[in-house]
């Protein structure tokens, strides 16, 4: 439900965020759903940036107190390393990535980046070293250049087109009646699952940031689009540190570390190697998975 009533140092916040890049206000009521569950600690500086490794430890959290949703959940992503979640749905996979990129704080234990507790630094500045392709991208009522750019406000035409060659979008773009120029999201073009996300992955490749989250999409892509969106992801992952959510075995297999997430608790941890081994759960989605095409989540 979307409040009413605003704060006033809230509203502080909105208005930095419309001068800087929205005009829009559908993406303005999002903003204040997810603003106002987190604040900047007083005297918060922005986070230091030289190590990008990512921990959780200990992590609790629920979105409503009488429901807990992670469970001491603990794990590294050293700097320029990929972990991947797999799990069922509903098992809290997601919920990682919303805490990581601080739309809500943690009620347990804490996350760091490169060791400083994401809670004391400034959120735009963790916000600024994350980028998120997110399982189901939002596009502005804007331009496809506009939604693009946004990864990196004030990038050149040039860069834009770069990123979305580079995310194989380019070309999808030029065929559109106005290319650049064509409007997109609800009240424009409307794109694909796949297309959308390939829009979400030029702006992080435009934003190159030092830490990406990936939560992948799953049945909105037939095989032949899934298996191209993968090797774009993989390039966009390149020696950057990498939180991915997996649904598909092929992104997890060379990570450094795969967790199966079951109702918020880790149950299994290990290589892809180490997990097989195991003939755990993971072993069983492998072999349903290979057997069935089956999505891993
Ligand atoms: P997954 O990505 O593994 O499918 P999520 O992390 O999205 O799972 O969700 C975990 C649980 O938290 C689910 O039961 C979901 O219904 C619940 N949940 C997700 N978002 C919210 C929210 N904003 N408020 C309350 N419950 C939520
Ligand atoms: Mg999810």
């Amino acid at each position: 439900m979307i409040q009413l009533y605003i704060p006033l140092n809230f509203l502080g916040v909105i208005y930095r965020e419309i001068k800087q890049s929205l005009t829009d206000l559908d993406k303005m009521f999002v903003l204040m759903e997810k603003e106002r569950e987190v604040r900047d600690a007083p005297g918060a500086q922005p986070l230091a940036g030289v190590d990008a490794t990512v921990r959780f430890e200990d992590v609790s959290f629920a979105y409503e107190p009488a429901r807990p949703i992670l469970k001491h959940v603990s794990f590294e992503i050293p700097a320029g390393k990929t972990v991947a979640v797999v799990g069922p749905s509903g098992s809290g996979k997601s919920t990682l990535a919303r805490l990581l990129y601080r739309f809500y704080d943690v009620q347990q234990g804490r996350i760091t980046i490169g060791g400083e507790d994401i809670r004391e630094v400034t959120q735009s500045s963790v916000r600024k070293a994350i980028g998120i392709v997110p399982q189901d991208t939002v596009l502005f009522n804007d331009t496809v250049e506009y939604n693009i750019a946004y990864g990196r406000p004030g990038a050149t035409r040039e860069e834009v087109e770069a990123a979305a060659r580079a995310a194989r979008i380019h070309d999808f773009i030029v065929a559109t009646p106005k290319g650049y120029e064509t409007t997109v999201g609800e009240r424009g073009l409307k794109l694909s699952g796949g297309e959308k996300q390939r829009v979400a992955i030029a702006r992080t490749l435009l934003k190159n940031p030092p830490i990406v989250i990936f939560d992948e999409a799953t049945s909105a892509l037939d095989s032949a689009n899934e298996r191209a969106i993968q090797s774009e992801l993989k390039n966009a992952a390149q020696g950057k540190t990498t939180l991915v959510i997996a649904h598909r075995l092929s992104t997890v297999v060379d990570a450094h570390e795969i967790l199966v997430l079951e109702s918020g608790v880790i149950v299994e941890r290990g290589t892809h190697a180490q997990l097989l081994a195991k003939q755990g759960r993971y072993a069983q989605m492998w072999a349903l998975q290979k057997s069935e095409a089956a999505p891993l989540m």
